[in-house]
């Protein structure tokens, strides 16, 4: 029997979005859309790892998705910037657009429309709140 390093042996590989973003999440990296165009990786928890050029070469084949997700969704009004976690949202959910809307709960000033296939929630970005109760999402079932 031999012992070998499995992260050091293998280079680092997703097999789809999905496992991309998980492993991002589930390891404290969060991601920003910067105003030039360039989707930022950095590591945002206690004993900071940094981001090397693996990590990097590995969630390139994501970038489109990852700009396309980072970018504020159709509605978002102008003046209001994305909040500061917005990541974990925008890579977790499917946000399909955005409207003003004032949260009861933390006062952000818009709410987005979170797709969970069969139905749909309006919810701030900010800190999840359910902006209205949720609406059966008709196109899905059909
Ligand atoms: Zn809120």
């Amino acid at each position: 029997m031999r012992i070998s390093a499995r992260t050091e042996t293998s280079p680092l590989t997703f097999k789809d979005f999905q496992e991309a973003v998980s492993w991002l999440l589930r390891g404290g990296y969060r991601l920003r859309l910067r105003p030039d165009g360039v989707v930022e990786v950095w590591h945002s928890l206690p004993g900071e790892r940094p981001v090397t050029q693996e990590v990097l070469d590995a969630l390139t084949p994501f970038y489109r998705e990852f700009k396309r997700r980072l970018t504020k969704p159709r509605g978002w009004p102008k003046g209001v910037e994305l909040p500061p976690w917005w990541a974990d949202m925008a890579l977790g959910f499917k946000i399909t657009r955005a409207r003003a809307s004032e949260c009861p709960g933390c006062g952000f000033l818009v709410a987005v429309l979170v797709d969970f296939h069969f139905w749909n929630e309006w919810r701030c970005p900010q800190c999840g709140r359910m902006a209205e109760p949720s609406v059966a999402n008709v196109t899905a079932r059909g």
